[in-house]
């Protein structure tokens, strides 16, 4: 059985690079752990009054390129290894993208569904003034990851700011416009999903936006965005998932003729996407496993693993989600002549929206939702074009192409900066 340790994956994918560029020893061990890890214990009385202890994390793998960067995500499944494996994923997606800044990622071991909404702030103020010291606008900036939102960021900016005794926007990303927050930040991500969508079809399938079926599982922020995204851009969405089921069109249709905004008011309304009215409900892998141009993982890490990879029957796989294909389904994928684009580059529009949100905090400025969108554009289009142009100038697939972009940037900091 492979593993399914995620840091064991991103470890596995850094290894899988080095025969592409000179890493020293030393600098090939400094990129393999991360830079601090800071574990806190946060208890808690809860609203019930029974106290519970959570565990909190904060990683920070690499600050060569600029202050660390990354979300917070609460989940039961939240661990140390998974944090660090999220941590080191961000230094490379912020390098790919060219942002000056580092890779970090926390979290909380918690299953937010289970806990008021009252109680759950108390929890992130919690964490915040436990890691006070760790974060801040020039060392650490935190952004929203899974059951983390807008809302979440407005209350870690708020205890972060009653700390110091000012107000402190440029400390977290994703929060609300009314206190700082980017246009165009919420849907960020699922945009430049939908931007590497077409970007590869164009490329690899030879085809237009209005010619092509995509399968996308999870409808959260990532997944729905992505839907939204290249519906607007014309292509055809053949099915669709979340953590209760999947969805596709009922009857003989192909693809769903409904607009976005009817299946997603209905699947929060609902509950799901397989309870809106007029689909089909489907298991979650015969979502994966759909006969499509463009498959989409929105949802979690290692969907598609060693059981399911022989099974993808989509032409492209464009990683939404960190991690969602182990490494020997990446082989297994490439056996069967599938392009994949890989989560570094794919999910990276998110951070470059977050990175847009603390220059204009920084600035005291607020840009308009053309300005952003039209930056995003370029700035991905052209990442695109940069790992794809060094996929076929060394005959590799797109993850080590991008990876190797990434380490080569972080490297050049590190030995710039005298990291020895
Ligand atoms: P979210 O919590 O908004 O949505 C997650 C979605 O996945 C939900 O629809 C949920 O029902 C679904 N899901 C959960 N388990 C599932 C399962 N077993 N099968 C099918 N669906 C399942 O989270 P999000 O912000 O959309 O993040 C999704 C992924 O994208 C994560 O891997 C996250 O790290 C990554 N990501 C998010 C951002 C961002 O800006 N939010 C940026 C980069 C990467």
């Amino acid at each position: 059985m492979e593993s399914e340790n995620p840091f064991n994956n991103a470890l596995a994918q850094l290894a899988s690079i080095t025969d592409l560029l000179t890493i020293s020893q030393e600098y090939y061990e400094m990129l393999k752990s991360p830079r601090r890890e800071v574990i806190v214990a946060l208890p808690l009385k809860l609203s019930d009054d029974a106290v519970a202890t959570f565990t909190g994390y904060r990683v920070q793998h690499n600050n060569a390129r600029g202050p660390y960067k990354g979300g917070i995500r609460y989940h039961p499944s939240v661990s140390l290894d998974e944090v660090k494996a999220l941590a080191m994923w961000m230094t490379w997606k912020s390098a790919v993208i060219d942002i000056p800044f580092g890779g970090a990622k926390g979290g909380i071991t918690v299953d937010p569904k289970k806990l008021p909404l009252d109680d759950l702030e108390r929890l992130t103020r919690k964490f915040i003034s436990a890691i006070e010291r760790d974060i801040g606008p020039e060392t650490d900036i935190p952004a929203p990851d899974l059951n983390t939102n807008a809302q979440t960021m407005a209350w870690i900016m708020n205890e972060y700011s009653k700390l110091r005794g000012h107000n402190v926007p440029a400390v977290v990303t994703g929060k609300p416009i009314e206190i700082g927050g980017s246009e165009g930040r919420s849907a960020a991500t699922g945009r430049g999903v939908a931007i590497c969508v077409r970007e590869a079809v164009r490329k690899y399938l030879h085809k237009d936006m209005k010619d092509i079926t995509v399968a996308v599982q999870g409808f959260g922020n990532v997944g729905s965005n992505t839907v939204k995204t290249l519906m607007e851009m014309g292509a055809k969405i053949a099915a669709i998932s979340d953590v209760v089921g999947g969805a596709r069109p009922r009857g003989s249709r192909a693809y769903f003729d409904e607009k976005f905004d009817y299946l997603y008011d209905n699947s929060i309304k609902l509950g799901s996407v397989n309870k809106i009215p007029g689909v089909e409900p489907i298991s979650n892998a015969e979502v994966l496993e759909s006969e499509v141009d463009v498959l989409v993982p929105a949802a979690l890490e290692n969907q598609i693993h060693e059981g399911n990879a022989s099974k993808i029957r989509s032409k492209i796989v464009v990683e939404a989600a960190n991690g969602p294909t182990t490494p020997m389904a990446d082989k297994a994928l490439q056996r069967s002549g599938i392009t994949l684009v890989p989560d570094i580059l794919a999910n990276s529009g998110g951070v470059l929206v977050s990175y847009f949100e603390w220059v204009q905090n920084l600035n005291r400025d607020h840009w308009t939702e053309e300005e952003v969108n039209g930056r995003l554009e370029t700035r991905m289009t052209h990442a695109f074009n940069q790992v794809t142009a060094y996929a076929d100038k060394h005959n590799v697939d797109l993850r080590r192409a991008a990876l190797a972009l990434a380490v080569d940037k972080v490297v050049a900091a590190m030995r710039l900066s005298g990291w020895h």
